[in-house]
């Protein structure tokens, strides 16, 4: 064996395979080539380690480009029995030091990170047994004395310590909201009951976010079974009560790994016989299955694996050799690194406690916000309020939906309704937003008024860009009196929080202005202060990016570059973030601003790329990020300078962007959001000079702003927060997309 003493990466995929995996291998080797080092993909995960050969392969710019809209990964899974055995892995060894091959990152779950830990422990050893058994030199083995590991978290069932989210589970979310909202049509037509049967086998997550997410009835959990001799009369009734009262539908959830307190299986269809001896209902069951691994990865799977993709190379070129491995994963939309083996430990924590009936400790090991979550479904879930505790004051509180209709704002609504409602309030809805405080447009929401609303997009409320003005105020004021409304939540986008600043700002002159008022962040555009995403923004992202799929194939043949120009306003994230889930060449953005320079670079680029065999190429830019080099501006600059090369097509998306029906994360943040504000309006509209506020998602946390704090956390001009946490991502965008001189010699062929 030649002694090669560089040092290459290798790359695998191991276990079930999930979504996302394609982004992440892509990322890693365009992040390596661009810093100028080889990597290797590992062709079927652990099974391609130890047979070697033409399963260990030097990757190319090239040869993962067109993988990330791709499902599944391209570099193939497996399950490895000989990866389990020493010699086994010492086979594995051999096969990466002839490909020099001594870092590795190793996407997957836990089982393969636990693998791929116990090999770093055993390489001196491994590689000592090679040198004795002459299989490689000693000098080789002194290259490489340690093996060098970053784990990313890969599974559908989001059951890994040390990442908010794994890759993989947003896109299952998808499958499962898909499925369940298109069962709900058909049981509401017949009325009848489904039973769904979604993945987990120790995790409850995907179910009990799929039954948020879709207004599911009833749900089952590994992690929380149900009391003993009581479920079975419980779910029967609130079904019952359910169907008295009008739902056509009724849908329960059962995660696959769902037991009862002895730890006996509670399967799909003994739900069903149940159902149907009790309640005589026509019962189905639906297992959803492997549907829920499939299809093209959602925005934020794309985008969490390209970026632990590059953190994991990064990682690997900053360490030394005796680095510790570690598990990078995102908490709260930040990179964190923490260590491998303590992340497995305290994901099989799970899995053991539920095996010995600790639920409360599997429960609490999921954290907080899987308990909040599951508190809130239990409320959600029921067919009608339950009596308030006794001494529980009553208030009424209103809601009304302000700006542009964003995805997800009925479901806010609708949680606010039914929790408020369930704690004793009374919950009143404005139409047509400030509009309709105006004109008195309100009425009471009781708790089937509200149904349905989980799953369907635009405002049902209505909801208007009215921003209250002098003699409005006063019509405000008499309304506020008359309905003896005691707090407002504004769900809405800049529009919103403008006028709640603008009433607050009135408090002196209006005495009936003193109610807390509370602003929900609900804009595609995501340009809100104090929140890093607004309700709406996933949606519209995932609706653009299935649309550029879509324009992308359909030009593979014919040498096109597309410009697409995006909604946002005068904030970029869409564009942004579009861009790096399709892998446009360039992305432009009012934030950075245009450039002729920039123009002729990018185009210098765009035909140096297909003149050398590119076959399509993409531009993504903000409707405003330039006055003058606009979509307009920079279609026909690129038609008239590369038409020897490529043609130009534009695409303005409209407002499809806004449309559809909510993303399962927008409906999940809605529906958090609506109970934090419910927790801040009734606390607030209790005191004798209650604060205003406006909510947000900060690092993964819920905070409240005061109200006064809107305009010094804004450019009010451009409409946008100051700070914007996701320009940072721009970078990694530009580097992925765009091969650096000299990373690969065929650079730049298939673009994306
Ligand atoms: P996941 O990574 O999705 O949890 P598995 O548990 O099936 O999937 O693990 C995938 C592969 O990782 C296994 O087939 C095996 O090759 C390897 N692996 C898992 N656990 C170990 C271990 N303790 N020692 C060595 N290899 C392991």
């Amino acid at each position: 064996m030649a002694v090669l003493c560089t040092k290459r990466i290798g790359v695998l995929t191991s276990g079930g395979d999930s979504p996302g995996m394609n982004a992440a291998v892509r990322s890693v080797v365009r992040t390596a080539l661009e810093r100028k080092v080889e990597v290797c993909a590992i062709y079927e995960g652990y099974q391609g380690m130890v047979e070697g050969g033409d399963r260990i392969s030097l990757m190319s710019w090239d040869s993962v480009g067109g993988i990330l809209h791709k499902g599944g990964t391209e570099i193939g899974s497996a399950r490895c029995k000989a990866f389990r055995t020493r010699e086994g892995r010492l086979k594995a060894a051999r096969n990466l030091l002839e490909h020099s091959i001594d870092a590795l990152v190793a996407i997957g779950g836990d089982g393969s990170l636990t693998g791929a830990d116990v090999f770093r422990a055993e390489w001196p050893e491994l590689l000592k047994e090679l040198v004795q058994a002459g299989e490689i030199s000693q000098e080789q083995a002194d290259c490489h004395p340690a093996l060098a590991i970053v784990g990313l978290p890969a599974s559908i069932d989001n059951d890994m310590y040390g990442s908010d989210m794994t890759l993989g589970t947003d896109t299952a979310l998808h499958r499962i909201t898909e499925a369940i909202d298109a069962i709900s049509s058909t049981a509401a037509s017949h009325q009848r009951t489904f039973v769904v049967e979604v993945m987990g086998r120790n995790c409850g997550y995907l179910a009990l976010m799929g039954a948020l997410a879709t207004g599911a009835d009833w749900v089952f959990i590994p992690e929380c079974p149900p009391v003993d001799n009581s479920w079975e009369e419980q779910m029967c009734q609130v079904l019952k009560t359910g169907r008295e009262s009008g739902r056509r539908d009724s849908i329960v959830i059962v995660a696959e790994g769902a037991k009862d307190r002895q730890g006996n299986p509670i399967s799909a269809q003994s739900i069903k016989e149940l159902l149907e001896n009790r309640l005589d209902e026509d019962t189905r069951v639906t297992i959803l299955g492997h549907v829920q691994r499939g299809g093209a990865p959602s925005v934020f799977d794309r985008n969490l694996s390209t970026m632990l993709g590059h953190a994991a190379v990064e990682y690997i070129l900053e360490g030394t050799p005796e680095s510790e491995p570690v598990l990078i994963g995102m908490r709260g939309n930040r990179i964190v690194h923490s260590p491998l083996m303590h992340c497995v430990e305290r994901t099989s924590g799970v899995a053991d406690a539920i095996a010995k009936g600790e639920y409360d400790k599997a429960m609490e090991l999921r954290g907080n916000s899987f308990k909040e979550a599951y508190h809130t479904l239990e409320t959600l879930m029921q067919a009608q309020p339950r009596t308030p505790e006794p001494g529980q004051k009553s208030l009424r509180l209103a809601v009304l939906n302000a700006g542009s209709a964003a995805p997800g704002m009925n479901t806010a609504v609708r949680a606010f309704v039914r929790l408020g409602i369930d704690k004793g309030h009374t919950i009143l809805g404005i139409e047509h937003g400030f509009r309709g405080l105006i004109e008195g447009k309100i009425k009471q929401l009781d708790w089937l008024s509200v149904r349905g609303w989980a799953t369907t997009g635009g405002s049902e409320l209505g909801t208007s860009r009215k921003i209250p003005k002098a003699k409005d105020f006063y019509a405000i004021a008499r309304h506020i009196e008359e309905y003896s409304i005691q707090g407002l939540l504004v769900i809405g986008g800049w529009v919103g929080y403008e006028a709640a600043y603008e009433l607050y700002s009135q408090l002196d002159n209006y005495p009936a202005f003193n109610i807390p008022i509370l602003c929900m962040p609900a804009s595609i555009d995501n340009n809100l202060p104090g929140s890093e995403l607004s309700i709406g923004a996933d949606t519209a992202l995932n609706n653009i990016t299935e649309a550029v799929d879509k324009i992308k194939q359909s030009a593979v043949a014919s040498n096109r570059c597309f410009v697409v120009e995006v909604m946002g306003r005068y904030c970029g994230y869409l564009a942004l973030m579009s861009g790096l889930a399709t892998g446009a060449e360039q992305v432009y953005l009012n934030e950075e601003g245009i450039t002729l320079t920039h123009l002729q670079r990018d185009l210098s680029y765009l035909i140096e790329g297909f003149k050398r065999g590119k076959r399509v190429g993409l531009v993504i830019c903000n409707e405003n990020a330039n006055p003058v080099y606009n979509s307009d501006f920079i279609s026909a600059l690129f038609a008239e300078e590369g038409q020897q090369v490529f043609q130009v097509r534009k695409a303005i998306l409209g407002h499809l962007q806004q449309g559809g029906d909510p993303s399962p994360f927008d409906r999940i943040q809605a529906t958090r959001f609506a109970a934090k504000s419910l927790e801040f309006l009734i606390e607030e509209a209790q005191k004798d000079s209650p604060t205003s506020a406006f909510i947000g998602l900060q690092a993964g946390q819920t905070h409240l702003f005061d109200l006064r704090d809107f305009p010094r956390m804004v450019d009010k001009d451009r409409q946008r927060p100051k700070h914007q946490w996701w320009l940072d991502w721009q970078l990694i965008s530009r580097i992925l997309s765009q091969p650096a001189a000299g990373a690969c010699p065929t650079a730049g062929v298939c673009g994306s």
